[in-house]
């Protein structure tokens, strides 16, 4: 699975609507000290289904949401799209995936248009073992927690980058009915 292009809007620092095409090969984000370069990251990690806002540095959900500045007016939601595509029987396949948080409402999120749980993107994710936890995204100061992590921790990382976390959630909630 490779991520073609994202949408943002209202997320952190990305107050206007903005599109980022990727294109193959290695791309690079270059800009001074707080441009929003760490912010650009979180926004994939938030609309592939983070749920902990400690993660995306912030104290609650809603302050992904542009809080404003001396001279804007803060936002009421954030969005964020990610088209992805993956090799499908017939050639190519798009998957478009947006998670939008509108203050007071919590979140939700759409895959081709259709409403869905957090728990279906997250999957959709940790299936193609590009999932929010995954090594996939190595945020600032990850590489130093890898190596301080503890060996259950260390599975957790091996186990979503083989593309299996997935299978977990699945075992524990038929556990639970
Ligand atoms: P560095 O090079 O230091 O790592 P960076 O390019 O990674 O910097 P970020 O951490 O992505 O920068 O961006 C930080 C900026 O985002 C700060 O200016 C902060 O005020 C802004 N920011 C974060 N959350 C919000 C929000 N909810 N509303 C408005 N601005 C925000
Ligand atoms: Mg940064």
């Amino acid at each position: 699975m490779k991520i073609k292009k994202l949408r943002l809007s209202g997320f952190k620092s990305f107050v206007e609507p903005a599109e980022l095409i990727i294109e193959p090969g290695l791309t690079g984000v270059v800009g001074p000290n707080g441009c929003g370069k760490s912010n650009l990251l979180e926004a994939i990690r938030w609309a592939m289904g983070e749920t902990s806002s400690k993660s995306l540095r912030g104290g609650g959900m809603e302050d992904v949401i542009f809080a404003g500045t001396a001279t804007r007016a803060k936002r009421d939601f954030a969005e964020v799209t990610i088209l992805t595509e993956s090799p499908g029987e017939q050639g190519p396949e798009e998957t478009e995936v947006v998670r939008r948080i509108e203050r007071g409402a919590g979140s939700a999120y759409r895959i081709n248009g259709r409403d869905v749980r957090q728990r279906d993107v997250a999957l959709m994710f940790a299936d193609a073992a590009t999932g929010a936890h995954s090594p996939a995204l190595v945020s600032q100061g990850r590489i130093a927690a890898v190596i301080a992590a503890k060996p259950i921790e260390r599975r957790q990382m091996l186990e979503e980058a083989a593309g299996i976390a997935g299978l977990h959630v699945r075992r524990r909630e038929a556990e639970q009915k």
